[in-house]
């Protein structure tokens, strides 16, 4: 079984009026993984703590497939809550860590099936053996998320689950995460303030700041359709280039960006992203303009689709399988970052162009936000 979780108007006041969490409200679908993002002191644990029911709320309705659930005790409500710090009793096997919960359910009861069935999907049959301290980061927190699902919960909420291991084993884990809760079809909310682990696990990604959602959709939507400058700013790697800008009128019909020291003629027709950009005629816009959305480019090289900045390469930073060019722009914030593939003509041409060459900088269709 697994479950929708709602929240409809949520709000929580912690003691001294600090409003941790402000009128949120959030469906999520049975089997649906949603990631709740955000800096730390958003609110993020706050709501996982709420749905749990670790936490009071203090306005607001949390619905468990569909039925009030604000005053059901936690121990009803059927799910399972992994933290960042997985406490597992030092002094219990892997085994015994694991068969806990079952046990407290009904004390004479033979575990072992139901615990190697759940250390086979983790892949930690070996390990029941072993006392905590005999195990690494990563195996103790594949033994702390048996201890959680050993019960089949109906839901799984994740509190930063992975944040005490290193960069690599992070990485291997998150994908073992979200393999094995698809496996189990089983409703899940994880809470990280990583974007980058954020993009690669949910179905929704649940942007958020001082205690409101900004952005909630499917990782690829809030990294392409950004609704502010804060989600653009937080969602990606390298960080989106924001550029201030004035959106002047069309003296032959084609609208001009205005980047202080430089202008841009949009292409035509206008993209539906700039169709929005004439009711912005005259005022001061911000410019989104994501790395790989830009690249390296003589003025030779223009398509009629693109735009053209110039600037000078300041700095190449070698990535291994592309590089991050610093270009500056006289634009405001003046510089831009952009990437090139890795192709050899591209290549050569980035470590080519050194400080004092000019080098246009091409394809300027980063979104447009208005501020
Ligand atoms: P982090 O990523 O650092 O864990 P978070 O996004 O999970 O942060 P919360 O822990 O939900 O944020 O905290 C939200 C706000 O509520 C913060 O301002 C925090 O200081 C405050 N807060 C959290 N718990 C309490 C509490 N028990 N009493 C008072 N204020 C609290």
């Amino acid at each position: 079984m697994t479950r929708a979780i709602s929240l409809r108007d949520v709000t929580k006041i912690y003691p001294r009026d600090v409003v941790a969490v402000n009128r949120l409200s959030l469906d999520i679908s049975p089997g649906e993984f949603v990631v709740l993002l955000g800096p730390s002191g958003c609110g993020k644990t706050t709501v996982l703590r709420m749905i749990a029911g670790l936490e009071d709320i203090t306005s607001g309705e949390l619905l468990l497939d569909g039925e009030l659930a604000n005053a059901v005790p936690p121990g009803e409500r059927q799910l399972a809550m992994v933290f960042q710090h997985y406490a597992l009793y030092p002094n219990m096997t892997g085994q015994q860590n694991i068969s806990f919960p079952l046990k407290i359910e009904s004390p004479g009861r033979d575990t072992t099936n139901q615990v190697r069935e759940t250390a086979r999907l983790l892949g930690i049959e070996d390990l029941l053996d072993r006392l905590p301290a005999q195990l690494s980061g990563g195996e103790r927190q594949r033994v702390a998320m048996g201890r959680a699902i050993v019960r089949r919960p109906s839901a799984f909420l994740l509190d930063e689950p992975l944040s005490n291991l290193d960069a690599k084993l992070r990485t291997r884990l998150r994908a073992e995460i979200a393999t094995l809760t698809r496996h189990l079809g089983v409703t899940t909310v994880y809470v990280t303030h990583d974007q980058a682990e954020a993009m690669s696990l949910g179905d929704r990604v649940a942007v958020m700041r001082d205690g409101v959602i900004q952005q909630i959709g499917p990782a690829r939507e809030v990294y392409q359709r950004p609704e502010n400058v804060f989600v653009a700013a937080f969602v990606g790697t390298p960080r989106i280039n924001l550029l201030r800008a004035a959106v002047h009128a069309p003296l032959d019909g084609r609208l001009n960006i205005d980047f202080g020291t430089q202008r841009i003629q949009l292409p035509q027709p206008l993209s539906p992203d700039h169709q929005m950009l004439r009711v912005q005629m005259g005022r001061e816009i911000t410019v989104g303009l994501r790395s790989e959305a830009a690249r390296i480019a003589s003025p030779q090289e223009m398509r009629p689709t693109e735009a053209l900045l110039n600037g000078v390469v300041q700095h190449v930073e070698f990535q291994g399988h592309e590089s991050l060019v610093h270009v500056s722009t006289g634009a405001h914030p003046a510089r831009v970052e952009g990437l090139e593939a890795p192709r050899p003509p591209a290549a050569r041409r980035a470590r080519g162009q050194r400080a004092g060459r000019k080098a246009p900088l091409r394809r300027l269709v980063g979104r447009y936000l208005s501020r």
